[in-house]
């Protein structure tokens, strides 16, 4: 199963994962029936997660049921219990939605217009556009939620910039990369384009930075007043079993 994972992930284009994982992964999860853990997004329960990950699998991971990972099941979590978003239903710019999410959020938000999803090429979002350049007025949304999506954009320093121009006064986001916190500096370097290098240097075969302590600067310098967020560490150590949320940080930016 594992190898089948790992090799499907780095062989297959994601356009086409995303189309594919809604019918497969629910039928591997079959092998997971039980109620050891329990998945935040869908309310699924199931014997464990399963393994996921590009380079190094990582055990207890996606939910058989949703496709959730840790770091969406640490954002529902977050969202439900620290915001009002499931009762408001403010204007949210979803930028490369991840499938479990945005599912969910569509039957949240139902018939109004204000859950915008958006992607240079998924068939799966509402709009297409390159994040350095959205085609959004300014202060036109409320909630950004954009996921490991910098560390593929080409200068993503300007894509913060424009993530914070469309945002409003008074809004917030969550804008995670993968990070490397023993790093000081993001390493990133245009020059390195073969998949097998970045993998090797990057962490995956299409990633253009691995991002260090300095990530939050960034974020600053494109305007934005960043907040670090230990979610598990304010769960119990059953919930942290049960949901398997993962360690890392959730990143919350606001505009002031
Ligand atoms: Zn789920």
């Amino acid at each position: 199963m594992k190898r089948v994972i790992r090799w499907l992930l780095n062989h297959v284009p994601r356009r086409w994962l995303q189309r594919i994982a809604g019918w497969a992964v629910p039928i591997a999860g079959v092998w997971y029936v039980g109620r050891g853990r329990e998945c935040v997004v869908c309310g699924a329960r199931r014997r464990r997660f399963m393994p996921y990950g590009y380079v190094h699998l990582r055990e207890d991971a996606l939910c058989p049921s949703c496709l959730s990972l840790e770091r969406h099941r640490m954002i529902w979590l977050w969202m439900g219990r620290s915001t009002k978003l499931f009762e408001k239903l403010p204007t949210v710019l979803h930028i490369a939605p991840e499938v479990s999410l945005m599912r969910h959020l569509r039957r949240l938000y139902g018939d109004t217009p204000r859950y915008i999803t958006a992607d240079l090429e998924s068939p799966l979002a509402d709009m297409h556009f390159d994040v350095e350049s959205i085609p959004l007025a300014d202060e036109s949304v409320d909630v950004i939620i954009c996921n490991h999506l910098l560390e593929h954009v080409r200068d993503d320093r300007r894509a913060m910039r424009e993530l914070w121009r469309v945002l409003r006064h008074g809004g917030w986001g969550i804008v995670l990369v993968p990070e490397d916190r023993s790093r000081e500096h993001t390493f990133e370097d245009d020059s390195i384009i073969e998949p097998s290098e970045r993998t090797r240097l990057f962490g995956q075969y299409d990633h253009r930075r691995v991002y260090g302590r300095d990530y939050d600067e960034r974020l600053c310098e494109a305007g934005f007043a960043v907040e670090r967020i230990a979610v598990a560490a304010s769960l119990t150590p059953e919930e942290r079993t049960l949901y398997a949320i993962g360690s890392d940080d959730l990143v919350v930016v606001r505009k002031l």
